[in-house]
């Protein structure tokens, strides 16, 4: 059986599960029901932005006739981890350099950056350029991207399937139980501390607070420039932590737009979230920076997101079999044998020597499994570690 889950982001850059569906395979179908159930239960919003990976079979769905995941009713782009590892399996033997390119030509918020990597790519190897200019640039790349994403560029895997991380071991038809309270749970503690600080009178998350907090604390060398037309030229020397590199300095450079809530760095429009350039613009006008800031980065839009209601799931038995929705039984789990002088052995006599050999090989299973299980905890652990990525805005 397979979960598949949707996600969304909430106003602190936060995933947290909108939808999850159980399936016994990933198929045009499948995809087709989840999809279709969404829009007819979850959100019926126009102007959505649908990040998947690219694959065909999800790509055929929402390319079909009446799919309401297309312009103008959704805009459809690729995650850029996803667009990657395809890379990887079409061209097996890859250039890491040629990974990074691509990576790159995704992520850079500036079209010059784009052209200039996509350049690269076509002088090292014309089939890896051929095969990338078959996706349409505003799918995979930032810098073509007019601001629908908000800058997310990948789906993180780990965030979306965090919330279902105790239940591997649970039977299915309570697996999907268990996630349905975890999920009403962190909704209702949302939910409940958003509107405590809405009622103290909080406009933006913490989040965001903290993040323009940073730009006055941190040692960020800003020198603003007056240009024509209400621009602004702005280059920035910050000091960074840097994984592996300790603390570097940083130099940046960008010409602001104001009225436009545009920069030539391209992150202001894209994140619609006031860019290094921006917030130089807004210090040395002594102006209030949040009023460039997107309302989707507001309190009342995070306390709305965990507004949702959750109807109680009726009884087991009370399931509808013959609507499509793949019947979810918990796995017959038989009762285990009784340990005898440190040994496995049957609830019945054996006699039979072939029975005998059968039941060792048996046993040999259950400790590869333990081990398995051994290898899941830890993994565990170490997720917790990796926990302490670099925020991007
Ligand atoms: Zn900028």
């Amino acid at each position: 059986m397979k979960l598949m889950i949707a996600s969304a982001i909430d106003a602190t850059n936060q995933f947290f599960p909108l939808a999850f569906a159980v399936t016994k395979e990933v198929s045009v179908d499948s995809w087709r029901w989840f999809l279709t159930r969404i829009r007819e239960k979850v959100t019926q919003r126009q102007g959505i932005c649908l990040i998947s990976s690219p694959d065909p079979d999800i790509l055929a769905v929402i390319n079909e006739p009446g799919s309401q995941w297309k312009e103008p009713w959704a805009y459809h782009r690729f995650c850029l981890d996803h667009l990657c590892s395809k890379f990887c399996s079409v061209f097996p033997g890859f250039d890491y350099n040629l990974h990074y390119l691509v990576s790159e030509a995704g992520s850079s918020s500036q079209k010059e950056e784009f052209d200039s990597n996509m350049k690269e790519i076509k002088e090292k190897n014309p089939e890896v350029w051929k095969w990338l200019d078959q996706f349409p640039p505003h799918q995979w790349a930032l810098a073509h991207d007019d601001g629908r994403r908000y800058g997310i560029m990948k789906i993180d895997t780990e965030a979306l399937f965090a919330v279902c991380k105790r239940f591997r071991k649970v039977a299915m038809a309570g697996g999907v139980m268990l996630l349905f309270g975890k999920l009403r749970d962190a909704f209702d503690v949302s939910f409940s501390s958003s509107r405590g600080s809405l009622n103290r009178g909080d406009v933006y998350t913490e989040h965001v607070m903290e993040k323009l907090e940073e730009f006055d604390t941190d040692s960020v060398t800003c020198v603003v420039t007056p240009l024509e037309r209400d621009a602004f030229e702005v280059s920035t020397v910050s000091k960074k932590k840097k994984r592996y590199m300790g603390v570097v300095e940083v130099s940046t450079r960008g010409i602001v737009q104001l009225n436009d809530s545009t920069c030539t760095c391209g992150k202001f429009q894209r994140k619609k979230f006031t860019c290094l350039h921006a917030l130089g613009v807004c210090d040395k006008l002594n102006v209030n920076p949040l009023q460039y800031v997107d309302d989707f980065y507001t309190l009342e839009r995070y306390h709305k997101t965990y507004a949702a209601t959750f109807s109680p799931v009726p009884k087991l038995s009370a399931w509808l079999e013959a609507c499509g929705v793949p019947t979810l039984l918990p796995p017959v789990i038989e009762p285990p044998p009784p340990k005898v002088s440190g040994k496995f052995r049957r609830w019945k006599e054996i006699e039979d020597d072939h029975l005998e050999e059968d039941e060792e090989e048996e046993d040999g299973d259950d400790d590869d499994n333990d081990e398995e299980d051994d290898d899941d905890e830890e993994d565990e652990e170490d997720d917790d570690v990796d926990d302490d990525e670099e925020d991007e805005w």
